[in-house]
């Protein structure tokens, strides 16, 4: 990987490497953009397969927060980090805490908080060693789990879309099909169900699985659930699972999912636009997270005001669509130029007063 090639395309502006070999610790901090305020974004603890396909997923998941926050209307840049590991096996306070120094390193330059494989506990750790970080729990002062609001926007931003594609926000009677049961998925489902959706659910983890029959869902096979027959289908796992293998087999109207980066390319999100297919961007219906968590920055956390901001998506996913109709272009287009313009302003006013 051509590494500085690839961090002057994309702009990134920072790749910290963190090793500490006394408790196994390799980790990852990229900090993408520091225009709009600190770079903040969660920690994923991933047994990737290479240190390339490790570094590929932290940068990607770092500008994807710039632009996240950007459209959220956050004082906020984008940063993510990654500790390349099994979090069902190699979690634990020490290394948890060694990467917690790491972050203290950068001054408040980044800010991080929880992402896939770990959670608000495990963050107290994390906190043991840096006052940089968010989302911790309820009970600490902090704003507990992030995938609550996370959860409570993907179910706008759904809303939302099918608005623009059906012509009423109602989501009673429809079938949404979820891929990945975990915190988000979890969450997202708790809202449809009681809007009287109906879920079909894969997960690869049985657990998972257990939860969602319980919560009355029809369970599938992972690879069986690009084939359902249904009005949403909502990526809730991992990135890259919008792609030339799968989006052909999709029989949906509407994409809608709190995974972070869904499409594998940008061509992606072209073929789903010639195919008639509405996709509500990623990062624009997932925010819910990351506004709650960042509410905390304040010093005091305020669940109103978060929800109350969380609740703006709706409007915001809103206009991503109208403009990629006035525009006509892709919805992920729309929604970047919407990121674009509001970092792009911040950086000129920068300009105006240095
Ligand atoms: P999680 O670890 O709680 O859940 C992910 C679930 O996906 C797990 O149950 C896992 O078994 C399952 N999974 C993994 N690979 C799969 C596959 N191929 N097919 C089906 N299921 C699979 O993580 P989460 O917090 O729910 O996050 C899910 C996604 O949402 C991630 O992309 C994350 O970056 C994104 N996200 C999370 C938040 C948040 O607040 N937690 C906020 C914004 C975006």
């Amino acid at each position: 990987m051509e590494l500085l090639e690839y961090m002057g395309r994309n702009e990134h502006e920072q790749l910290v490497v963190c090793h500490e070999p006394s408790v196994g610790l390799k980790a990852f901090i990229a900090i993408h953009d520091t225009t709009l305020g600190p770079s903040c974004g969660g920690l994923r603890i991933w047994p990737h397969i290479s240190e390339e396909a490790a570094i590929t997923d932290v940068l990607r998941l770092s500008r994807a927060m710039t632009y996240k926050s950007a459209v959220a209307g956050l004082p906020l840049g984008g940063g993510k980090a990654l500790i390349w590991a099994d979090s069902r096996k190699d979690k634990s306070e020490a290394l948890l805490r060694a990467f917690g120094r790491f972050v203290d390193t950068l001054g408040g330059r980044y800010i991080t908080t929880e992402d896939v494989g770990m959670t608000p506990t495990d963050l107290e750790f994390v906190a043991e060693e840096t006052e940089h970080v968010v989302g911790l729990p309820v009970s600490m002062g902090g704003s507990g789990d992030t995938s609550e609001m996370t959860g409570f926007g993907v179910y706008l931003g759904m809303k939302a879309a099918g608005k623009a594609a059906w012509g009423s926000d109602s989501l009673e009677g429809k079938v949404i099909a979820l891929q990945g049961f975990g915190n988000v998925g979890f969450n997202t489902a708790g809202h449809l169900l009681a809007e009287g959706a109906s879920l079909i659910v894969t997960d690869t983890y049985d657990g998972a699985l257990v939860r969602a029959r319980d919560m009355g869902a029809t369970v599938v096979e992972p690879d069986a659930i690009y084939d359902v027959e249904c009005d949403i289908f909502a990526p809730c796992a991992l990135g890259g699972t919008l792609n030339a293998d799968t989006i052909p087999r999709l029989r949906c109207s509407v994409v809608a999912g709190g995974a972070n980066n869904q499409l594998a390319s940008d061509a992606d999100g072209d073929e789903l636009d010639r195919r008639g297919i509405l996709f509500a961007p990623d990062f624009v219906i997932n925010a819910g997270g990351i506004i709650n968590a960042a509410n905390e920055l304040d010093g005091v956390y305020r669940p109103e005001r978060a929800r109350e901001i969380t609740e703006r998506i709706y409007e915001t996913t809103s206009r991503v669509i109208a403009t990629s109709r006035e525009e006509d272009v892709p919805t992920y287009v729309a929604a970047n130029r919407l990121a674009e313009r509001r970092i792009e302003s911040v950086r000129n006013l920068r300009g105006i007063y240095r």
